[in-house]
């Protein structure tokens, strides 16, 4: 089947060794490799929208653009005993730091500084209950507060870069102590509050709060990290949807392979699977 494959580059004609021929066709220049790379999209997103068409022609939006985001495996697993117990654990360090950072500092700082702490204020006038907030938008990933189209890009991307969260759920003591004083909790309230959000099951290998809906904590109970990072793809969405275009077409990738993709506009998140599955 040899005379089958092309004989030289697609994109330069230059010869191709045998490997090459077999690999797609491509030499290993950078400029035909990311040639191919910019061609399988083009092609993935033309199908997409055909996909799209045939299964609801009234509503497809046409995409014209695409971005390519990561693509990690998302099975559902239940959470072990030894993740949340993980999650737990750093959590208590973070809360002893903080704790220890007091005790230092409070000499220093007199009672009346003491007692301007209101996370402090707050553990000796109420003791209650930590509010659970989940009004917050359920999508995973980072990106600002306000719900808009980019953030979809996120749940079409199903939380990729979630899977570095692990069991610290990028958690810090700065974030940890801002959310005590803002909301004037008891440290071991936010503890419970923490312990009973992680779901029963979450995304095998990910942050133990990656769920198959988002990230089961309210943006306000994430970490910084959690609520800024943005991965090149949708910042170059958000760019799109601000320079008024009306659908991004999204690529899940792994290293160079296409795993699937979605269209993302005002209608919502439309996922496309991978060709032949
Ligand atoms: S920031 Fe990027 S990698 Fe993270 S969830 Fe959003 S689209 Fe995916
Ligand atoms: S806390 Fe939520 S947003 Fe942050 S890494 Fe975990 S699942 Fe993702
Ligand atoms: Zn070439």
């Amino acid at each position: 089947m040899q005379f089958l494959k092309p004989q030289r580059c697609l994109h330069c004609d230059g010869e191709l060794t045998p490997h090459q021929r077999y690999a797609g066709g491509v030499c290993s220049d950078w400029k035909c490799r990311q040639a191919q790379l910019d061609a399988d999209i083009d092609r993935e997103r033309d199908r997409a929208n055909g996909v799209l068409a045939r299964r609801d022609a009234a509503t497809a939006t046409t995409a014209e653009h695409s971005v390519v985001v990561p693509a990690r495996p998302s099975r559902l697993r239940p959470l072990s005993a030894r993740r949340r117990s993980e999650f737990l654990g750093n959590l208590d360090e973070i809360l002893t730091e903080i704790e220890t950072s007091r005790e230092e500092t409070r000499p220093d700082r007199g009672t009346a500084a003491i007692a301007q702490d209101p996370a402090e204020d707050a553990s000796r006038a109420c003791g209650g209950a930590v509010t659970q907030d989940r009004s917050a938008p359920e999508n995973t990933g980072g990106s600002p507060a306000a719900p808009d189209l980019a953030l979809s890009v996120c749940a079409a991307c199903q939380g990729a870069c979630c899977h570095a969260g692990g069991t610290h759920a990028f958690l810090t003591a700065p974030r940890v102590e801002e959310i005590l004083a803002r909301d004037r909790v008891p440290a071991k309230d936010l503890r419970r509050y923490y312990e009973e959000m992680l779901p029963e099951r979450s995304v095998g290998g990910s942050c133990v709060f990656h769920t198959q809906t988002g990230c089961a904590l309210p943006r306000d109970r994430r970490a910084y990290k959690c609520n800024e990072y943005e991965c090149d793809g949708l910042k170059r969405a958000r760019t799109f949807f601000e320079e008024g275009v009306a659908a991004v077409h999204v690529v899940r990738r792994e290293d160079r392979t296409i795993q699937d993709s979605a269209v993302v506009s005002a209608d919502g998140v439309r996922h496309v699977r991978k060709a032949g599955r």
